[in-house]
């Protein structure tokens, strides 16, 4: 039953029947949508890479619960060695996609629930631990994609849960029953919402006493009652339903993002991880948020890579390669994207096994890695912009390509260094202009910045790990003061 191939997996997302509300209507038959297609397909990738002879060692792993042959994007990290694979393997599906693949955000918020619900038995006698165990190994061994869950609407951000107007700004239990809960709320921004087939939902808050209710951890399946959909928009994004692929930029594959709303949802007992141990949450938020800090140091460095190819293969297009200015802007390119992997590396390396015996990254690394990514895939893409030429925001349309009388115009001026085709040139401008302000940025960009947090989280971490007082400490001793 595991390590399904793409088609088998696209098969599974069909047969869940999903309905959201799209561009104003409200839509079936999800993965055959023009919109939702490309992003079905990058999810598929992850799938394939499971079945190719080059990839297979690297995305297949052994379950430790089951025993059985696993896809990693399923696995509880048993070793920095696995760490730093994953890290590897993302970056590979970054490469070969040019987008956000939308499968790491499940894994994880596995690999943090595991940990946090195992330290929370300790704590409280609770079983939430082996439950999450039961649950997990189905998901590896029916090869399932998990949405992670974490960012609620938050309302007034100066105000607490409890505090808000609407109660339901942050996703909460409104009624216990012997047999499980019912919650209402929302999730947003859900990478990959609809090509899952199972949803994690945690807090998006340390809570504290009296938030007893907001302080929830569960999954349920995507086709559950009650969850709404609401699909998210991205730039550019009519040009899918438009037919021609090179305006599109990516011609394959692409990201999504869902506004998910939860009214009156039942969640059965064996289904919930945490269920009012305030004092857990914020353990939870830290260790979720900190792992997906390390997968930024993989996907975004493997879209780079294509970013820094497309910057490269457009300056040769241009007769500008040889250039030193040029060749120069492309070293701090490579540079900076190898800054983000030596760290998704680095807090890979540096990590260790936590008390459930699944591996963790080194947290302090992590958040140094996320708020490299804050800021470094902004500057790559400055420097395509700049590379690129200003025919990246101003290029005529692939209609206008095929009209029998503007379009030699087309050809005729578009026209770079000799031998190369012109429909090539458009490509790469296109692909260029996909990542840096079309519908590949919402990943690339923006997601960037506030994925896994915005940078000022990563900044309190930082302050918290860092161990200050011993800096001061070294110099003191060196000084002899006391
Ligand atoms: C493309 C994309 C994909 C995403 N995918 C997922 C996903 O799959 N799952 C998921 O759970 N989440 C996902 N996220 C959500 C992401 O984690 C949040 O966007 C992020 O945590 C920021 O929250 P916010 O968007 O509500 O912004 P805000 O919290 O409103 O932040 C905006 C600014 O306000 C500041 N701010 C916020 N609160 C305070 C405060 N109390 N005091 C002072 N300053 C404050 C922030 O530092 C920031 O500068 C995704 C986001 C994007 C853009």
């Amino acid at each position: 039953m595991s390590l399904k191939t793409g088609d088998e997996y696209v098969e599974s997302i069909k047969s869940l029947g999903l309905k959201a509300n799209l561009m104003g209507q409200k839509t079936g038959n999800l993965p055959e949508n023009p919109l939702v297609e490309p992003s079905i397909r990058a999810v598929a990738a992850t799938y394939d890479c499971a079945h190719h002879a080059e990839t297979k060692p690297l995305f297949r792993v052994r379950s430790t619960i089951s025993g059985e042959e696993i896809n990693r994007f399923t696995h509880l990290h048993q070793s920095t060695e696995d760490l730093m694979n994953k890290v590897i393997m993302q970056r590979y599906c970054g490469n070969v996609t040019a987008c956000c693949f939308q499968r790491c955000v499940g894994l994880d918020a596995a690999n943090a629930v595991f940990s946090v619900t195992y330290e929370c038995d300790r704590e409280h006698g609770t079983d939430y631990h082996q439950r999450f165990r039961d649950y997990w190994s189905r998901i590896q061994l029916e090869d399932l994609v998990v949405d992670g869950a974490m960012t609620d609407p938050k309302g007034d951000r100066g105000k607490r849960p409890k505090d808000q107007t609407d109660p339901d700004l942050f996703l909460r239990v409104v009624e216990r029953k012997p047999d499980g809960v019912v919650v209402r709320g929302a999730k947003f921004h859900q990478t990959g919402m609809l090509n899952s087939h199972e949803i994690i939902v945690m807090p998006t808050l340390n809570m504290r006493s009296g938030e007893e209710d907001w302080a929830i951890c569960f999954a349920i399946p995507a086709n559950a009652q009650g969850i709404r959909f609401i699909y998210g928009r991205q730039t550019s994004d009519t040009r899918k339903l438009e037919g021609l692929k090179l305006d599109v930029g990516n011609p394959t594959f692409g990201g999504q993002e869902v506004m998910t709303v939860f009214e009156d949802v039942f969640v059965p007992e064996e289904r919930i991880f945490l269920n009012g141990e305030v004092n857990h949450s914020g353990l939870l938020v830290e260790r979720f948020a900190a792992y997906h800090r390390q997968s930024y140091g993989g996907c975004k460095v493997g879209v780079g890579d294509v970013l820094i190819g497309a910057a490269a293969l457009i300056a040769r297009m241009n007769g500008v390669e040889k250039a030193s200015h040029i060749r120069d802007k492309i070293v701090e390119m490579i540079h900076l994207n190898e800054t983000m992997y030596a760290c998704g590396i680095a807090c890979s390396a540096r990590g260790h096994q936590t008390l459930a015996g699944n591996y963790e990254i080194d947290m302090l690394l992590a958040n140094v890695c996320k708020l490299n990514v804050t800021r470094f895939p902004y500057e790559l893409a400055r420097l395509a912009t700049d590379i690129a030429g200003g025919l990246l925001g101003t290029m005529p349309s692939a209609k206008d390509l095929e009209d029998d009388v503007v379009g030699p115009y087309i050809k005729k001026y578009l026209a770079a260094a000799d031998g190369v085709d012109v429909v090539d040139r458009m490509k790469v401008m296109r692909l260029i202009e996909n990542l840096v302000a079309g519908a590949g940025s919402v990943a690339y960009l923006i997601e960037s910045m506030h994925g896994a947090g915005p940078p000022m989280a990563q900044r309190i971490m930082i302050a918290r790990q860092a161990d200050l007082e011993s800096k001061i400490n070294l110099v003191k001793e060196i000084l002899k003061i006391d």
